[in-house]
């Protein structure tokens, strides 16, 4: 069998800047709030990946917009009808924009700029991630064909923000409440044979030890990883790939 490891693929889109409104507004869990934008410039919009993300630009009476990154949860062409999904932790432009959030506003995105396509037929399939990761892993979740093995590790520290997740794969889900517990739970998990792929993403210091736990510990090949900084406590805006 040829390995499947030099099958994940970058692809380039162009950049484009479209002007939405919100149509709806949606609670899939208390802190976490499904946002539909539509506009006719969504005629073209592609995301071809769960990993992918928009740029969204928030006025905050600043000179310049605050710029912060969403994962493409949903996307209907013939509705030209996109959904994002933002965790509403409190305490920023983007989530004190979501909490207001109400049909009829307009905002502004760009991207996705790439896409990074990880192939469907890895053995099995390790998502991680905390409640910024939940829109690309459910999404990454109703994507997986039955047949696919998927073991899920989500850190989300309250029982009612745990969304049902649907997939025709063959899940199993460890629900875990803070990021010790994480680690734990990936160091007692025996990964199974044959070629399989982790994507990971959450706060970037517990990113950084989900890779040693996985690399160093657990021997498994680091170019079968992506795990990515999706915000980092103490700072704004932040995004970083943990590569090497
Ligand atoms: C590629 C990519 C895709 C992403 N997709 C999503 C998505 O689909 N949904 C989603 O909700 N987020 C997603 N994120 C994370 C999101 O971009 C960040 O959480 C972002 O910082 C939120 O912006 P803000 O304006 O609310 O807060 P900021 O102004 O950036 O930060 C303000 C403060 O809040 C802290 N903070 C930021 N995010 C969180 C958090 N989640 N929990 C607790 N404290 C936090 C910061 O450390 C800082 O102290 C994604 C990030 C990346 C890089």
């Amino acid at each position: 069998m040829s390995s499947v490891l030099g099958r994940v693929q970058r692809v380039r889109h162009e950049l484009k800047f479209r002007e939405l409104t919100v149509v709806r507004v949606r609670d899939v869990t208390p802190h976490l709030r499904a946002v539909t934008f539509t506009g006719e410039s969504l005629a073209d919009f592609v995301s071809p990946s769960f990993d992918d993300h928009v740029k969204l630009f928030i006025d905050t009476g600043a000179d310049e917009p605050a710029r912060r990154d969403y994962t493409p949860r949903s996307f209907d062409n013939a509705a030209r009808e996109l959904t994002l999904e933002f965790v509403l932790h409190g305490d920023g432009p983007a989530a004190g924009w979501a909490a207001q959030a109400a049909p009829g506003q307009r905002v502004r995105i760009g991207g996705p700029r790439g896409s990074f396509l990880i192939p469907l037929d890895y053995a099995w399939h390790l998502l991680v991630g905390d409640e910024t990761a939940l829109p690309a892993i459910a999404r990454r979740l109703e994507e997986l064909p039955a047949g696919a093995r998927a073991m899920v590790v989500l850190q989300v520290p309250e029982a009612a923000d745990r969304p049902a997740l649907a997939s025709a794969a063959d899940l199993e889900i460890t629900w875990v409440a803070d990021g010790a517990a994480l680690f734990a739970a990936l160091k007692a998990m025996a990964l199974p044979p044959g070629e399989g792929y982790v994507w990971a993403a959450g706060e970037a210091a517990e990113m950084a030890e989900l890779r040693r736990i996985l690399v160093d510990e657990k021997g498994h090949d680091k170019r079968a990883i992506r795990a990515a900084a999706y915000w980092k406590r103490g700072a704004t805006a932040h995004h970083e790939s943990l590569e090497g």
